[in-house]
């Protein structure tokens, strides 16, 4: 069991926001300096709770979900942990835990689901996205910063499962539910979605040499440069020119 200190936890997000960019990280870290806030995505947050129901369903009786059958993939919902257990692993303020093994953080980050994959007996890292986009992108081989950040998340899950003794598929996936269907030419209070199964070979041992270079960010006195990923520094500098 780890031992629980509120300091020395860090979040998945954490983690990926120093990554993003180390100097917008170390201000809000630091010296509490937020980054201007963003609305929710309440649309994204419905889509998923209903997906856990549909999968939670079909866990109980240890049935595929029929885009397994689509995608020819002999997988079902993860049926081994106990409720209690996954409920755990999907909270946002507990998640999967487990200790660094290069720093002092205890890291944690919380689920959608776990599938489980019947040819290996391994567990399947996943997350379910829901978006609304006429030409879908692959996202491992996209260069949009929030795709990347995409690619990381599930990195970092396979990693805590990792941590946590789980045997985990080499692959990872993302159900994507996109709604935008064509063929649909009215609102009337529905949205039409098609549900895409897109995979990723997972990558985890670059994670602590992360967690390393965030750990010495912390520590440092000297606020970090820019992230590469983010134009708003860049906006800013060019601004002050005039
Ligand atoms: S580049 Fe973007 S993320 Fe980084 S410090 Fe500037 S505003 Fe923040």
């Amino acid at each position: 069991m780890v031992k629980k200190d509120k300091s020395l936890r860090l979040s998945r997000s954490r983690w990926d926001s120093f990554i993003k960019c180390p100097k917008c990280f170390y201000l809000k870290e630091k010296h509490n300096i937020n980054p201007p806030s963003q609305p929710g995505h309440p649309i994204n947050s419905r889509v998923d709770a209903l997906l856990k129901v549909e999968f939670d369903q079909l866990r109980e009786k240890g049935k595929p979900h029929p885009i397994f059958k689509e995608y020819n993939v002999n997988f079902i919902p993860y049926n081994k942990l106990d409720p209690e257990v996954l409920a755990r692993y999907r909270n946002n303020f507990k998640g999967v835990e487990a200790k660094s093994k290069k720093t002092k953080y205890i890291l944690f980050g919380s689920l959608d689901d776990l599938w489980f994959n019947l040819d290996t007996d391994e567990i399947v890292v996943l997350d379910y996205k829901a978006t609304s986009n006429k030409n879908l992108e692959d996202y491992t081989t996209s260069d949009k910063y929030y795709h990347k950040s995409y690619l990381r998340q599930l990195d970092f899950y396979a990693y805590l499962l990792k941590l946590n003794d789980y045997k985990v598929h080499k692959k990872g996936y993302w159900l994507i539910c996109n709604a935008a269907n064509e063929n649909q030419k009215s609102f009337k209070n529905n949205v039409s979605f098609k549900t895409t199964l897109l995979e990723y070979e997972l990558k985890t041992d670059y994670i602590e040499d992360s967690l390393q270079d965030l750990e010495k960010c912390l520590e440092s006195k000297k606020i970090p440069i820019s992230g590469d990923d983010c134009d708003n520094c860049r906006w800013f500098d060019e601004r002050k020119k005039y």
